[in-house]
């Protein structure tokens, strides 16, 4: 794939971070993500999982802005997304789902209704499509990730989806 159309689809990822569609992506597109993941699923922010939630996308955002916020001014513009993060999260996407683990880890508990430690395919379909992964997507993300077709999704496969979706192999 040529470098200038890894780039663009890069770019088309910025969007599903900036939540709120205002130019940049910062702290309140974090929680933006958390609230429609708790709407989704009817959870109080004040419950244990809606605090872990809180808590695991302030960590997503702080690793988010370590990589990418070269000015430090709070924001990440797409050029700082696309020139910081490109590289960095093709050179080590572990590092990417380092960061993503703790607020997947919380948002699959969010979605694991019956604390199994497992959620449903559709149940991670729904939480792929809160956080702003196209229905289409996020369906058929879900679904090949239950590999062994038993309907149940866990941590590492929701983690492994979110970091495969988002740092795009070249
Ligand atoms: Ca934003
Ligand atoms: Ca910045």
């Amino acid at each position: 794939m040529a470098n200038s159309e890894y780039e663009r689809r890069i770019a088309a990822r910025f969007s599903g971070f900036d939540q709120d569609g205002n130019g940049y992506i910062d702290r309140e597109d974090f929680n933006v993500a958390t609230k429609a993941v708790l709407a989704e699923f009817g959870t109080a922010a004040r419950s244990d999982k809606g605090q872990a939630l809180y808590v695991g996308a302030e960590a997503f955002w702080q690793g988010m802005a370590g990589i990418a916020d070269r000015d430090g001014d709070q924001r990440i513009t797409r050029q700082e997304f696309v020139t910081g993060a490109v590289k960095r999260l093709r050179d080590n996407p572990d590092r990417f789902a380092e960061i993503a683990r703790p607020f997947l880890h919380a948002a699959l508990a969010v979605a694991d209704a019956d604390d199994d430690g497992a959620a449903t395919v559709d149940d991670t379909a729904r939480v792929l499509k809160a956080l702003g992964v196209p229905e289409e997507i996020a369906a058929a993300a879900a679904g090949t990730l239950d590999t062994d077709a038993d309907g149940r999704i866990g941590e590492v496969e929701v983690v492994t989806a979110f970091a495969r979706y988002f740092t795009v192999p070249e």
